[in-house]
């Protein structure tokens, strides 16, 4: 039986365990897919045990591994690349290929909502590892202008000098009063901790779609108050995190999982 896993710490939570079986029950294909929680002294002799066995395939990386699991891949995805950090391993001949699908799965989950990212003028909260991951495949997807703020400024002005295109901008509090954004993303960790990142500055007046990429039985606060400012419609990010699933099921399997009543099925739970 082809073997899967989820490294991360803590790992009692992942969802991934559930999502990726319900999509190797559409097609029928047995697999194990484990959680493994290692200290943070002992990921990779974690993850080297797991891909001596002969059936391991693949595997998905979480916080706080993902910067190390890319020191541990012989080839990287350009979205892994740019974010500094992979999610998820492939082993195939011998050699271990990182990617990183976070920001396929945000791209995927955003047109799930029926918007479109070609040619609006995004703007992305938060320059850590989930947005660095972002930025590849929102530039791809054809963005006219992708701004990026962030608390610690210079993290945001370090992603836009390295991607190097003119409609990637780093907009401090003057800059983001005059940046009318139809998609505005908050890649902040500060949901987790039930705060809001400081939104004084952004107009969510002409906002489409607000998008948390953290999720929540609940709203979260960030989608309550893009409600409140204007924005037509919020989202969080259990649809991104089924998304990134489906992405690494198909570098693994060669399939595409639906990914609708996955998502269905995990809101009700
Ligand atoms: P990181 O720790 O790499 O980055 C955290 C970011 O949040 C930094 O930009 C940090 O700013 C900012 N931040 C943290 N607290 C605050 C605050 N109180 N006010 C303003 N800014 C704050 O985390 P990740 O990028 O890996 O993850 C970010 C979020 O994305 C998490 O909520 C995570 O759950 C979610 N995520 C969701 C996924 C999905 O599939 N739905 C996939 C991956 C991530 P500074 O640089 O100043 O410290």
């Amino acid at each position: 039986m082809n073997k899967f896993a989820v490294f991360g710490n803590p790992i009692a939570h992942s969802l991934s365990p559930t999502i990726h079986q319900r999509f190797a029950e559409q097609y029928s294909l047995p697999i194990s897919y484990e959680k493994i929680g290692p200290d943070e002294n002992d990921f990779e002799n974690a993850l080297s045990t797991f891909f001596d066995d002969a059936d391991a395939v693949g595997c998905n990386v979480t916080a706080p591994f993902k910067g190390r699991a890319l020191q541990q891949a012989d080839t990287l995805n350009k979205a892994a690349e740019l974010a500094g950090a992979v999610n998820t391993l492939y082993k195939k001949d011998r050699r271990l290929q990182g990617f990183n699908t976070d920001g396929i799965g945000l791209v995927a989950d955003i047109s799930n909502q029926g918007v479109e990212l070609a040619d609006k003028k995004v703007l992305l909260i938060g320059a850590g590892g989930a947005a660095r991951g972002a930025v590849h495949p929102l530039l791809e997807a054809g963005v006219k202008t992708l701004a990026i703020t962030n608390r610690t400024m210079e993290r945001a002005t370090q992603i836009c000098e390295e991607v190097s295109v003119s409609h990637c901008i780093a907009l401090d509090k003057p800059g983001l009063m005059s940046f009318d954004a139809d998609i505005i993303i908050n890649s902040t960790s500060a949901s987790l901790h039930n705060q809001l990142p400081d939104l004084q500055h952004i107009s969510f007046v002409k906002c489409e779609l607000a998008y948390d990429m953290a999720y929540s039985k609940e709203p979260t606060l960030f989608m309550t108050y893009a409600e409140k400012e204007g924005a037509t419609m919020s989202a969080d990010g259990l649809g991104m995190l089924v998304e990134q699933a489906a992405a690494a099921f198909t570098i693994w399997t060669e399939k595409l999982p639906q990914t609708r009543p996955v998502i269905d099925k995990l809101r009700k739970r």
